[in-house]
């Protein structure tokens, strides 16, 4: 089967490794954000297709039997794009979803907002914020006097000379995130929705030391089509 994985996540790379590994002809797609992408089985494509368009001739051109969507709960526009190409072009898709942080044990002691504005003004108020929310959000944050922001690599803008930067890839797990949260003296942290396990110690750590956590919610996501939590219930679906 000719499957084309649109990744950029752990669970994408977990997928293409089992399927490359099943004998399938995989191809995960990333969108070109960082420079130094984690290693991938399979083939690896890089770059924006040019919209819903772009998509559906590359599905059909290249003869693809399957789209996955393993993209992040936050990437919400090659998402929409995955749905409308797969239908344009007749080929089936699924979509990997890691579950919300929503029903998490502790998300009922977390302050839940709408969006990145919102978290934006929660934080205002609080000594040391621990910004874990990528790169591409940090505009929101900009007139927050001392934060320590955790990202992948640098945005391409300079950011305020008052925030310190902690460059790394996760996944971190719970000592070293008490470590960070206390050696920073971090008050609040302020994290996305990006539910699942991976990216989980942060919470448990800030729980621990009493750190205020912000939580930006997702947005809903498209429906219509079958969705699973993991790239193992992918494979389980599919052999199915
Ligand atoms: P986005 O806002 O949903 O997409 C913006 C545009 O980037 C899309 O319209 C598409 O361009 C291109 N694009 C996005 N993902 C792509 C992919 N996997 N392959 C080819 N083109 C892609 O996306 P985003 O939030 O910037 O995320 C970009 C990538 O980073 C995704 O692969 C995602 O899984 C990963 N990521 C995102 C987050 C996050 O918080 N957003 C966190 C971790 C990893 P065209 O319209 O030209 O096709």
């Amino acid at each position: 089967m000719k499957v084309l994985i649109l990744g950029g996540t752990r669970e994408g790379r977990e997928l293409a490794a089992l399927l490359h590994r099943a004998g399938h002809d995989v191809t995960t797609s990333l969108a070109g954000r960082v420079t130094r992408p984690a290693e991938i089985a399979g083939a690896v494509r890089i770059g924006g297709f040019g919209g819903i368009p772009g998509l559906t001739a590359h599905l059909t051109t290249e003869g693809v039997d399957l789209v996955v969507d393993a993209t992040h709960p936050f990437a919400e526009r090659i998402s929409a794009n995955a749905v409308a190409a797969s239908q344009a072009a007749g080929v089936p898709l699924l979509r990997i979803e890691r579950p919300s942080w929503s029903e998490h044990r502790l998300a009922n002691r977390w302050l839940w907002v709408a969006d990145h504005d919102e978290a934006a003004r929660a934080a205002a108020g609080h000594d040391r914020v621990l910004l874990t929310v990528g790169r591409q959000s940090l505009d929101h944050y900009r007139a927050l006097p001392r934060v320590l922001a955790r990202m992948v690599e640098l945005p391409s803008t300079p950011l305020p000379p008052s925030w310190e930067v902690h460059l790394g890839r996760g996944p971190f797990d719970i000592d070293s995130e008490r470590t960070l949260l206390r050696e920073a003296g971090v008050t609040a942290l302020v994290t996305k929705d990006s539910g699942g396990r991976l990216t989980e110690p942060k919470l448990w750590a800030a729980a621990e030391l009493d750190v205020t956590v912000i939580v930006v919610r997702r947005c809903p996501t498209p429906e219509g089509f079958p969705t699973v939590a993991t790239a193992r219930e992918a494979v389980t679906f599919l052999n199915g």
